[in-house]
């Protein structure tokens, strides 16, 4: 493996009104153009959000020349290393919702940031009466996740209004302290606000999320892997990297934090396998799958890629 990690990746996200996000869109497709750059940037009349992998010699260049505008003079970067690009394609889009969410929030009414530091300090006075929850999907919870958070049991995190009612009901909004963290910290900022409205008082918001988390304390308090949205699947919070693993393969039970695409491209079910189990099955995720008649050839490794459309299979093939 080329371990030499001539690739940044940059996490990032500003909520801010925009006024043409297609005029926003093409000037960074523009932009873009010159650049050895693979990105997920989406551009919504209330902000940006955006992740990206870029050749290290030119971070400075996409950074001053985004902050150079002055919508996105403030926008703080999460910058990681990596041995390669972490995204398959230049995106930049515009997209009506950053967060999936259906109704309409005061941005102005956002739960109170924590820093990392004081977020830490908190979870170490063990305050049995804050209601610690995790803002992200069951799939990103299963391989890592604080200690004594609490998965609030959503299909889609559109139905987090009709969780946000029920949680009324089970305590009182004036009185709960809520702690809420997600990844990076955007889903944070709208659902803080969702509480908000419906009522919660004392709603705080971990600030930058677990990747600022991670950067800044480690692995404090936290259990297994952080989930994250690129080619890396999973990664460690802590520098060392040997985290105990908290799920298992979904075949033979074994501890195991390895998520596979199932190879059957009409599944395409993300699943947790053992790489043994993974060549056993073909890649897929159940007996009936590897019957397919569109199953993707299983490549053996401990490091699988996320697979996105199958279609790019068949040309590249
Ligand atoms: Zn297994
Ligand atoms: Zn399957």
């Amino acid at each position: 493996m080329d371990d030499q990690k001539n690739y940044f990746i940059l996490s990032f996200y500003h909520l801010i009104s925009i006024d043409s996000p297609m005029e926003e869109v093409k000037k960074h497709q523009l932009f873009f153009e010159s650049l050895d750059v693979r990105s997920r940037i989406y551009i919504s009349s209330y902000g940006i959000n955006g992740q990206m992998s870029i050749h290290k010699t030119e971070v400075e260049k996409y950074t001053s020349w985004l902050t150079s505008n002055p919508i996105f003079k403030d926008v703080k970067f999460k910058i990681d290393s990596y041995h390669e690009h972490a995204f398959p394609k230049k995106t930049v889009k515009v997209r009506d919702q950053l967060v999936a969410l259906d109704m309409k929030l005061d941005l102005s009414q956002r739960g109170e940031y924590l820093s990392p530091e004081d977020w830490k300090k908190i979870l170490e006075e063990k305050d049995e009466g804050i209601l610690l929850i995790d803002v992200r999907n069951e799939y990103e919870w299963k391989i890592g996740h604080f200690k004594g958070a609490y998965l609030p049991k959503l299909e889609t995190f559109r139905q987090f209004p009709q969780f946000a009612d029920s949680l009324k009901e089970d305590c009182d909004p004036e009185k709960q302290t809520i702690l809420m963290y997600c990844t990076g910290g955007i889903r944070c900022e709208l659902y803080s606000a969702l509480l908000k409205q419906k009522g919660f008082k004392k709603v705080y918001q971990l600030e930058g999320g677990v990747v600022n988390y991670g950067q800044r304390i480690g692995e404090d308090h936290w259990l297994g892997k952080l989930f994250v949205f690129d080619d890396r699947l999973a990664i460690s919070l802590s520098e060392k990297g040997n985290e105990k693993i908290i799920s298992n393969c979904i075949h033979c039970g074994k501890p195991s934090e390895t998520y596979y695409n199932c190879a059957n491209m009409d599944c395409n079910e993300l699943f947790l396998s053992c790489t043994d189990c993974a060549e056993k099955t073909l890649g897929c995720c159940q007996p009936s799958c590897q019957n397919s008649n569109k199953l993707r050839p299983h490549e053996k490794t401990d490091r699988p890629k996320p697979f996105r459309k199958w279609y790019r299979y068949f040309e590249k093939n």
